[in-house]
């Protein structure tokens, strides 16, 4: 694996690639490495002649401060897994090489009401800082295929929306990949990494909560599921930011259901001081 810490050697080199005819797979991240990133990275190397990953912890997603210093930092293992399972290149940049001119945000991207929900409201400035590290990114990588969770459902509209934004709506193909989940259903997050084993366990409550709504949903009013599912989680110690229920395309809140309309229920809450989201789609095919 070759890594790069400097966007301008990482483009040319690519460029080159791109020239050569190789097909282009992207999987941006965080860092602290789980299996849910490797399963974006084996799937970029299905369909690419190169995959190339980043870590890069975005200090402008972080709308809260200790959240971005407590982020989990595990390189040396994090280029080991990357190594293992045959990752092409590693993009490493410093803050300094994302944002040489500082981290004040400079644009301003049109999300609509998608950052004004959800995430967007309980997190102010998220989605604008994660277009502003996607777009910088987007343009040093260049690549055919994109792949992204679906852990972060309403990150990945945001992502889709940026794409459209940038007018590379027909050059970048964006995949969203299936949640990776623990044994016990836990999504795998790097943020679990802060979870004692005991947390850990009462976590799995997230999904428990979410399969109940699956299993329960009947059409007509579904309010009172909400409500249900955000009382269960706080008397059994989450602090809940939202249940929601949303049309599963555009993430426009659901009250009555009318049995057909595709949805998705999502969920934020913090354990202790690890905030952990999770969603479900509820009528798959
Ligand atoms: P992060 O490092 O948390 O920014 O995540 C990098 C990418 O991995 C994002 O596209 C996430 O949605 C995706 N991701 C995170 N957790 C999982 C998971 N459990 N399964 C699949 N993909 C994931």
């Amino acid at each position: 694996m070759i890594v790069f810490k400097k966007a301008n050697g990482l483009s040319e080199f690519l460029q080159k690639q791109a020239q050569k005819g190789k097909k282009i797979g992207f999987v941006p991240t965080m860092g602290a490495l789980h299996n849910g990133h490797i399963s974006l990275i084996q799937s970029a190397k299905k369909d690419n002649t190169l995959t190339v990953a980043s870590i890069f912890v975005n200090p402008t997603q972080f709308n809260n401060p200790s959240d971005y210093n407590k982020y989990p930092v595990t390189i040396d293992n994090d280029i080991l897994l990357l190594e293992t399972f045959g990752c092409d290149i590693l993009f490493l940049p410093s803050v300094q090489e994302m944002y040489p001119e500082g981290t004040a945000i400079k644009n301003e991207y049109e999300l609509g009401y998608l950052e004004q929900i959800l995430e967007g409201k309980y997190r102010p400035g998220h989605f604008q800082g994660v277009s502003e590290i996607v777009d910088r990114l987007l343009r040093i990588v260049n690549p055919d295929h994109l792949y992204i969770g679906q852990k972060d459902y309403q990150q990945c509209m945001v992502i889709a929306k940026l794409i459209a934004i940038m007018g590379k709506t027909d050059e970048i193909n964006l995949h969203i990949c299936p949640t990776l989940r623990e044994e016990s259903g836990l999504a795998m997050s790097s943020r679990n990494m802060r979870l004692s084993a005991n947390e850990k366990q009462h976590a799995t409550l997230l999904w428990q909560t979410l399969l109940y709504i699956r299993e329960n949903i009947k059409s007509g009013d579904i309010h009172y599921l909400k409500e249900k599912a955000t009382a269960h989680l706080s008397t059994n110690g989450f602090k809940v930011d939202y249940v929601e229920i949303a049309n599963a395309q555009d993430l426009s809140p659901v009250h009555t259901w009318d049995g057909k309309e595709k949805l998705v229920a999502l969920v934020a809450a913090f354990l202790n001081e690890v905030r952990l989201i999770d969603n479900i789609l509820l009528n798959e095919e």
